[in-house]
């Protein structure tokens, strides 16, 4: 019997540890910290042996192939002598694509995944079909496959999936964008990360379709380079010559498969990020014979993602907006766009190599204040200070920062939380900043 290691126990290795199990594996699952005790109640159901807070080494380096969580880096210790002895190491979903002929469809980009990912599955599950949602939203697709039959997933995937995925074929694609994103995880080489997203297309054949946004200047100088035999789908806000998805006065239009049109402002998602969100969920949903008055209910009722542009509450005449999971530059800049009032914007948290030369532009224009909300504002006061807004440093938590920003922010004007940043210096996950941000609010 051929032995799989599982490393990391979170959804993704647990879902992967079980389906390895089910499938007749030797199966054993290492995780560096605590496991969390519904995994251990799902290793221990499925009698899968495990252990936690170290690696045994003599358990893993005898694999015959690894699975490996998105969490754990490349470099790592252990998979650095994983790979000098030449064990495969794959991500789950590698795994899991091996044991189901279910039609795979994938979502990744730098921005826009989850909300893509949620739109997609809102549109097939309201057309009847038999779909699953997995990836780094809800049950991990290992899980799935081996407990559940679907003839759709629709799967949204970080680069850090896609970094360790060699056979899978998504039969359709959707790459949103690129921009700079854990570069410290790509040993600061954007190639790397680009490469990575690129991925996503690997195995696809002529009948399969790779969705992308036509504007991106990353997309464009690349699509060239990674030997794509799916057939294209590109969009854009616009008209344009290639782009067979667009706006055109006030009205969606998707040219192909099948000719679908409806108006832009019956999409429940608003902002231009969002548009983008929708064309490349309409095409995929179009791609897959779905009903014309289905999409479109379907795109005009989803009720959207927490944590994602979430309007909180409306106190004192001031808008409050949870957008924590801006982890980045870009989707600031998007978050920033989008905003019809001035802005008293909180951002700060743990920089993953921020350029805020993106957001500067936008900054001057919407925002009448800023509040810093970190364990390290150093940079955030080197760039933004010399732009000459009120600004508070606040190294405590979420309350201070609310409470600073309702003080600074005047009628009429919005709070945004949009950070730039990851959340891990004072907050478990973005999630926990979001939902802190919900409560402080709440409270005020
Ligand atoms: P991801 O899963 O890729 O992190 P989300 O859908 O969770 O993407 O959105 C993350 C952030 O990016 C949110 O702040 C959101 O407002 C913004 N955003 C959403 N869609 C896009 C897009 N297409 N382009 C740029 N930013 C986006």
């Amino acid at each position: 019997m051929s032995r799989i290691v599982v490393l990391g126990a979170g959804e993704s290795g647990a879902g992967a540890a079980v389906l390895a199990k089910v499938k007749g594996f030797d199966t054993f699952v290492s995780d560096m910290s605590v496991i969390k005790d519904k995994y251990k109640e799902m290793l221990d159901k499925y009698g899968i042996a495990w252990e936690e807070g170290h690696h045994t080494e003599e358990l893993i380096l005898n694999a015959d192939e690894v699975i490996k969580s998105p969490g754990i880096p490349n470099d790592a210790p252990m998979i650095l002598k994983l790979k000098a002895q030449g064990t495969p190491i794959i991500s789950e979903i590698e795994f899991a694509g091996r044991y189901t002929d279910a039609k795979m469809v994938c979502i990744t980009g730098s921005n826009g995944k989850t909300t893509t990912t949620s739109l997609i599955y809102h549109i097939f599950k309201s057309a009847g079909l038999n779909v699953g949602l997995a990836g780094n939203i809800g049950n991990s697709l290992a899980l799935q496959v081996a407990t559940e039959k679907h003839d759709y997933y629709i799967i949204e995937l970080s680069s850090f999936q896609l970094d360790n995925m060699y056979k899978f074929r998504a039969n359709i694609a959707v790459l949103m964008n690129i921009t700079p994103d854990h570069l410290d995880r790509y040993d600061h080489s954007m190639q790397k990360y680009v490469d990575a997203k690129f991925r996503i297309a690997q195995n696809q054949t002529p009948e399969d379709a790779f969705i992308f946004w036509n504007d991106d200047p990353i997309i464009k100088t690349e699509l060239n380079k990674h030997g794509l035999k799916a057939h294209l789908y590109p969009f854009s806000a616009v008209k344009e010559d290639n782009a067979i998805a667009y706006v055109d006065d006030g009205e969606v239009e998707i040219m192909e498969p099948i000719a679908f049109n409806m108006e832009q402002e019956q999409l429940a998602l608003q902002g231009t990020h969002n548009l983008y969100n929708s064309l490349a969920a309409g095409i995929s949903a179009n791609l897959a014979g779905i009903k014309k008055e289905y999409i479109r209910q379907a795109l005009s009722d989803f009720k959207g993602v927490a944590h994602r542009l979430e309007k909180v509450a409306r106190v004192g005449g001031i808008d409050f907006i949870n957008d924590s999971k801006a982890t980045n530059v870009n989707s600031c800049w998007y978050a920033l766009q989008s905003m019809k009032t001035k802005v008293v914007l909180i951002l700060g948290g743990k920089d993953k190599g921020n350029d805020y030369t993106e957001i500067e532009d936008l900054v001057r224009e919407k925002c009448s204040a800023l509040v810093y909300l970190g364990l390290h504002n150093e940079k955030l006061h080197d760039f933004f200070d010399r732009f000459g807004l009120p600004v508070v440093d606040i190294q405590t938590g979420m309350k201070d920062a609310v409470e600073a920003a309702y003080h600074l922010a005047k009628k009429g004007e919005t709070v945004l939380l949009s950070p730039c940043c990851a959340s891990f210096d004072l907050f478990n996950s973005y999630e926990d900043r979001g939902d802190q941000f919900k409560a402080c609010v709440r409270a005020l």
